[in-house]
């Protein structure tokens, strides 16, 4: 398993693939596909940003949130799996060009000293960088200047990209299921043993069809042979 020190970004990059997980674009029709899942994603959302959990909790949080992942499902696809064309260029252009505010924070009780503040601990985030200077160390954060729900889940993408971890973020590759997972292990392909399973399975079984398909001209060749 590959280690790396942007693992903080996981339960970020966890949280943008529950979220594309949830079956939002169908009008309700499918809702049992994925059972309580949405409230699940509420309460996740909620441990880790309490504006998301708050809009997308709200009157109509269920139609804004599916016009926010909708368009994530687009920028997506171009980065992903892209082609290098102008999507590509005009995706990357989106989220690295969002308009920000920068703020510095203390990041250690020297630097609260030097800001004369109190000294409250940071963790890593999207959009946060750590630098220290003469034993002080600071905190420089850039976050969307319209931090909604749709920025926070913006500033995701744009930290994986920057931090090169974006690929990390993948559909499962059993088609009948494309489920959106984090990979921790880089190898990983499927969202779960499952789909791993059924993936082989369905392959084993067209092999041994085609095998014996290959067999039984074989045979039907041989027995005309014979005549
Ligand atoms: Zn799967």
């Amino acid at each position: 398993m590959r280690v790396t020190a942007s693992r903080w970004l996981i339960p970020f990059l966890d949280l943008l693939a529950d979220f594309l997980n949830q079956d939002l674009d169908r009008g309700g029709l499918m809702s049992d596909w994925f059972p309580n899942s949405w409230s699940s994603f509420l309460k996740k959302a909620d441990r880790i940003s309490g504006m998301v959990a708050h809009e997308f909790g709200g009157p109509n949080g269920k139609e804004k949130a599916a016009g926010v992942q909708l368009e994530l499902l687009r920028l997506l696809q171009s980065l992903i799996e892209g082609k290098p064309d102008r999507d590509l260029y005009e995706a990357l252009g989106l989220l690295v060009g969002l308009e920000k505010h920068i703020q510095l924070s203390p990041a250690n009780k020297k630097a609260a000293q030097a800001a004369e503040t109190d000294y409250t601990p940071l963790r890593m985030r999207p959009g946060r960088r750590f630098f220290k200077i003469h034993r002080t160390k600071w905190a420089l954060e850039s976050f969307p200047k319209v931090l909604d729900a749709r920025g926070y889940l913006l500033s995701i993408m744009e930290a994986a990209l920057t931090e090169g971890e974006l690929s990390r973020l993948r559909q499962c590759r059993l088609d009948t299921c494309s489920k959106f997972f984090v990979a921790k292990d880089t190898k990983r392909e499927f969202h779960d043993d499952s789909c791993k399973v059924t993936y082989f399975n369905k392959r084993h079984l067209a092999e041994k069809y085609h095998t014996k398909n290959r067999q039984r001209k074989r045979e039907l060749a041989e027995a005309k042979n014979k005549k």
